[in-house]
This record gives structure tokens, sequence and C-alpha cells, in this order.
């Protein structure tokens, strides 16, 4: 009896749904990528995935691939734009330690394709073959969608870095009585509560440094996506007068000339600042490597160990995996990345793999003390396979509070520091 087959039967052995469900993923090996993992992108799925394959199973080699030599963290980049942080340095982390403290190698590349066939990672710096991949490239946008953008005029901030910069010297460059205007796309995007978060930052911002400004938000969606009741408490209590919220507002078109956006190719509406989110899709390697389902967005996944449906032994995690109820946030990646690498190990080791069970809590600052939270915890469900929230779980936060504020805080620094040590 062969090695593989071996661990297909225990397999078998592992438990209804996950069993039977279980067995694509060991299907091919090819001998170059034996026992070696390819992790493709160092943010918040990609360092964390590295990181438990490695302290699973130190016989695994382990490649994380990533185009900078340095990472900018998207959650509490809004605080920045609300001059709350005077630069983006406590939230940039870098990979040396967390390379030399689990033996991860880390190779600054651009990933150019996956050969799923050959078992190989294609990138700037040469072929990296693999047992299993692990892609978990964030997103990218969907800007044929609104005609004429140009993010150097109109910046989405959506991916923390220079983007961030530039929209937060915009708002300083303002003149008082100014308007901003801010547009959100419609769901699923990365992270449901982040426009709303930004909002209330610029908000702020506007309040404390532009008298008589105000925002005008374009909202694609029909309502406020999350937290509803507590942003609208927080805006009432903060910003009245300062926020002009219009739900079902969805941008098409903009004219970067007369700083002017259009509304389904109509209604006009003017702004000094303008920070358009554009609608998101899977990032661009997830396209490039036929990971995408029939939506053209993003990627269909196997509920419990992330595995794509399109091709066996590559997992995509995080915002480009569909992961039914899981939002697409930081949080989430960084549970997703766990589960998946957990069952990686499981499947490379021949053991049972584990259930599902993961968490997500999304923080959101309405002003510069306090903040409001969203909580759940998410299971793939026996008889549909889908990742469903487990009843009862998912509950916002009481109210407004500083404590609140102190659990972001507090989440924001081990999360990095999970991340980069
Ligand atoms: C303003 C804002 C606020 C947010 N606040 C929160 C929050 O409070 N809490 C929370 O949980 N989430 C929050 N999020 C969401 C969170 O940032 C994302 O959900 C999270 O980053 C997703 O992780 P990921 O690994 O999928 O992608 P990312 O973290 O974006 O990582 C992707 C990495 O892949 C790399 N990459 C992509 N393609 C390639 C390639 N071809 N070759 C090499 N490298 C590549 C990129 O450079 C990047 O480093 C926020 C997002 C925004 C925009």
């Amino acid at each position: 009896m062969t090695m593989e087959r071996r661990n297909f039967l225990k397999l078998l052995g592992a438990g209804a749904g996950v069993a039977t469900l279980g067995l694509a993923g060991c299907a091919t090996t090819n001998k170059a990528g034996a026992r070696k993992v390819v992790v493709i992108g160092g943010g918040y799925g990609g360092t964390i995935a590295a990181k438990y394959l490695r302290m699973q199973d130190p016989s695994i080699e382990v490649t994380l691939i990533e185009r900078n030599d340095h990472y900018v963290s998207c959650p509490f980049s809004n605080l920045y734009i609300g001059g709350l942080m005077p630069d983006l340095s406590s939230l940039t982390i870098k990979y040396d330690q967390l390379a030399a403290n689990h033996g991860i190698k880390v190779v600054q590349a651009e990933v150019t394709g996956i050969d799923a066939k050959a078992h190989i990672v294609k990138t700037s710096a040469g072929d990296f073959p693999y047992e299993k991949c692990v892609v978990s490239p964030g997103i990218e946008f969907r800007t044929n969608e609104i005609k004429g953008y140009d993010d150097q005029i109109m910046p989405h901030a959506w991916k923390a870095g220079p983007q961030t910069v530039l929209l937060r010297k915009q708002l300083e460059a303002m003149k008082p009585g100014g308007t901003v205007v801010l547009s959100i796309p419609l769901a699923p995007y990365r992270c449901p509560p982040g426009p709303y978060e930004r909002i209330s930052m610029i908000a702020m911002y506007l309040k404390q440094n532009k008298p008589g400004s105000k925002i005008i938000v374009l909202d694609a969606n029909p309502d406020i996506v999350s937290k509803k009741g507590l942003f609208l408490k927080g805006w009432k209590k903060h910003y009245q007068g300062i926020i002009d919220y219009r739900p079902a507002k969805k941008v098409t078109e903009v004219d970067n000339k007369n700083m002017t956006v259009l509304i389904e190719g109509i209604e006009e509406v003017k702004g000094d600042v303008i920070n358009i989110i554009p609608p998101q899709k899977a990032g661009a390697i997830a396209h490039i490597a036929g990971l995408v389902g029939a939506d053209g967005k993003w990627c269909p996944v196997r509920s419990f160990d992330f595995e794509s449906r399109n091709h066996p032994d590559i997992h995509v995690i995080g915002d480009s995996s569909i992961a039914g109820a899981m939002p697409k946030s930081g949080y989430s990646a960084n549970s997703e990345a766990k589960v998946c690498a957990t069952n990686i190990v499981a499947m490379m080791n021949g053991r049972k793999m584990t259930e599902m069970s993961a968490i997500n809590t999304c923080y959101s600052y309405l002003s510069a003390k306090e903040a409001v939270s969203v909580t759940g915890v998410y299971r793939v469900n026996a008889s549909s396979q889908a990742i469903e929230a487990v009843p009862g779980s998912v509950g916002v936060s009481a109210d407004l509070s500083e404590t609140e504020a102190m659990y972001a805080e507090s989440w924001i620094k081990n999360i990095l520091v999970e991340m980069s040590t």
C-alpha cells in the first residue's frame, strides 16, 4: 500500500463531512515540491498561515512570497487619516523576525502565475514548486466600473500605504468650509464597517480642524452595512450637521478636472476632497491563476480547509476567498489562516482534519477615545457545508465606549506582533 493510499484511508476515518470532502487534498504531489508549502501574500492571512504551518510541523519547508519588504496594516489606518497618529510606523511590520523565529523562507517577489497542474508558483524571482500552496493576496479594485477613475486624484486609501498618506494630505490641504465626498461600494467589500469608521474619523478631523466643512457619503448600499445603530448614535452625539449620509447612491463615473462624481450617470456631486472606495474583487493573482468562481470576483473554497474549488492543493484564505458568513476582515483572515494551516499539516501527515471554528471581531472608532465592536463565531454547517455564524454568537457592543477603544488598541498591538514575530 503506498503512502498516499494510506493517507487517503486515514482521511476517510476522520468523521463525516470532513472526511468525504477531504480527498482532493491528497491527490497530487510532484517530487520537487514534496513537503514544500508556498504561501502567497504577507498580509493578515499569509503571515499567520506561514507561521502556523512551521509551528505545527517544522519538517515542512515554508516559503512566503510577498512583493513588498514591509506591510502596512489597514486596520487602524482610519485613525491616521483622522489625525490620531503622526505616521504609519506603528502599523508597519517587517518580515525578518518572523523568518528567523520560525525558519520561514521569505522571498520579496511578484507572483506572476501558478501552474496548478505542475504545482509551481511562478514569480519575478523564479519558480517555486509546492505540495500545497496558500493564496492570501487581499483585494483588487473593479475600477472599470467607475469611468474615469484615477486613484492619484480621488484616492481609495483601501490598501494602506501611500494612498492613505495621500488622502490625509488632501484633507490637510482642504480649505475650511470645504466638502469631502466619500463613496462606498456595494457589499461584499473588504471590512464591512471600515467605511463608516472612516466617515467618523474624517468628520472628527473636520470638526477639529476645518470649521464649517462637511462630508457627503454616497453609499451604493441601501443602508449602513454594519453596526448601523451604533454608528448613527455616534454621529448624532459627535458630528451633527457634519455628516450628510445618502443611501443607494452608486458612483459610476468621475470628472477629475471638475472634482465631480456622477451617480448612475445622472446626479452630480462636487467635492474638494473625494475618497472613492471602488468595488472590489479577489487579488489579481487569484484571477490569473484561475481560482475565481462563476461570479468573476471571488474564490470559492471548501469550507473546512479553504482548498480552492477550482484547483486541488491550492488554498485561498482572507479577503479573496468566499468564506460564507465570515466578513472580509483581518481578524477573519487570521482565523482562516490557522484553520487552513492546521488542516494542511494534518493532510500532509495523514492525520484527521480538524473541524473549522473561527472567530471575528471588528472594532471601529467613532471618536478619538470611543469605539464599538461586532463579534461572531463561525462553524461549518455539516449538511450544507457552508460557513455559518453560530446562532446567537453575532452581536455588537452595548454602546460607544472607551473600554472598547482599549480592547481595540490591545487587539491591533497583539495581532501585529503575532504577524511579525
Ligand atoms: C480602512 C480599513 C480598515 C480596516 N479595519 C479592520 C479592522 O479594524 N479589523 C479587521 O479585522 N480588518 C480590518 N480591515 C480589513 C483587513 O485589512 C483585510 O481584511 C485584511 O488585510 C485581509 O487580509 P489578506 O491576507 O486577505 O490581504 P492583505 O492583508 O491585503 O495581504 C495581501 C498581501 O498580498 C500581497 N500580494 C498580493 N498579490 C501579490 C502578488 N502577485 N505577488 C506578491 N505579493 C502579493 C500584498 O502586497 C499584501 O501584502 C480594514 C480594511 C481597511 C481598508
